[in-house]
């Protein structure tokens, strides 16, 4: 809902393109100028060490990999930014000269630039240029989440989601189209064994994952208890191709890992678990919900994976190889059918075995 827009940087005499943050505020009419303090990374160690320098100035930090480990969401950033004063906010992006889009920061002033533009240099009075950014222009528009319910033998089911918005840049291919195909042609594999299921499946294509969880947190909180209740599991699959290497984030629930270690045994599929709650998609809002909730995310922990490139504008097809989201969306599960069969006790049928892979809750 915010247009692409121009970031002028004076001390350079050019302008740079810009892409607003989802959700930020606009600058005053006719843009903001001042001048811009150059924070690295934007760790809490430099937001402290230029504690005295940003009032009244443009807090710049570095766009940074989402999927590792001690990962400093921009939020954090942004919000050491305003408590020191300062009046605008620029993330620098991964790649020179284009920029680097992003959600969940509210009250921003401007976003993102380009990181060799606005390296610090001698021109720059000590270490500070001034910048002007544009307005960031809002307008209403309306989504909607989709569900699709595929009954199994109860009431109970397992709700399978992808969003299905994206940023701008590119083609959002990895982030979340990669998610999307993978779950509807898992739902195609599954579709003719599901009423033998004691749960069923429901399908959640969420809509405005990319404006703080918003369409998945508007479903879980008009859920009522009983509904709640029924569900037993939600898989949320964004971002799985990108890299061959799978990672389940498994939301603080414990119990998960052991489930999903012999699903991916069983299934021939390499697959590393990480335990902490991590509020990067949807799955978050039905883990804060109580329900035990997973994202399935290819790339984690690898710095020179193609997910180094989502939210930019080289998020395009031809970054999704073969690998994470093969491994989910096989079309006719042809090899993890042999293998449930080979495991599978004398005389059980496929549906058998399958059903062995239970989630206990
Ligand atoms: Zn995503």
């Amino acid at each position: 809902m915010v247009r692409r827009q121009g970031l002028a940087l004076a001390a350079r005499r050019r302008d740079g393109p810009c892409h607003p943050l989802v959700r930020t505020i606009a600058t005053p009419p006719g843009g903001l100028t001042a001048q811009v303090v150059d924070l690295g990374r934007g760790t809490p160690e430099e937001f402290e060490a230029h504690a005295t320098d940003l009032s009244g100035r443009i807090a710049l930090v570095r766009h940074e990999l989402m999927f590792v480990a001690g990962t400093i969401h921009r939020r954090r950033k942004y919000l050491a930014a305003l408590e020191a004063g300062a009046v605008g906010f620029l993330i620098a992006g991964p790649l020179p000269g284009r920029p680097v889009a992003g959600s969940s920061v509210s009250m921003v002033n401007v976003a993102v630039g380009q990181p060799r533009a606005l390296r610090r240099s001698a021109a720059a009075d000590s270490g500070v240029m001034p910048a002007a950014g544009m307005p960031a222009p809002f307008y209403p528009a309306s989504t909607r989440t989709l569900l699709f319910d595929l009954p199994g033998r109860t009431e109970e089911c397992i709700v399978v989601s992808a969003h299905v918005d994206g940023h701008d840049g590119g083609e959002s291919a990895m982030d979340n189209a990669s998610g999307l195909a993978s779950l509807l042609a898992a739902t195609r594999a599954l579709a003719p064994l599901v009423k033998d299921f004691r749960r069923g499946v429901r399908l959640a294509f969420f809509s405005v994952e990319e404006w703080a969880l918003t369409g998945s947190a508007q479903y879980v909180q008009g859920l009522a208890q009983a509904e709640r209740q029924r569900i037993a599991l939600n898989v949320n699959l964004d971002s799985v191709g990108g890299s061959p290497n799978l990672a389940a984030l498994s939301s603080g629930f414990p119990g998960l890992e052991p489930f999903l270690l012999r699903v991916a045994e069983m299934s021939g599929i390499p697959l590393r678990t990480v335990r902490p709650l991590m509020q990067n998609s949807d799955h978050a809002n039905f883990a804060l919900a109580g329900i035990p909730a997973l994202r399935l995310v290819a790339g984690f922990d690898d710095p020179g994976a193609n997910l180094r490139y989502v939210l930019t504008p080289a998020d395009t097809r031809d970054k999704v190889c073969r690998g994470g989201a093969e491994a989910i969306r096989h079309p006719d599960l042809g090899h993890r059918r042999r293998r449930l069969q080979r495991r599978a006790p004398k005389g059980r049928s496929l549906a058998h075995n399958v059903r062995q892979l239970e989630y206990r809750r």
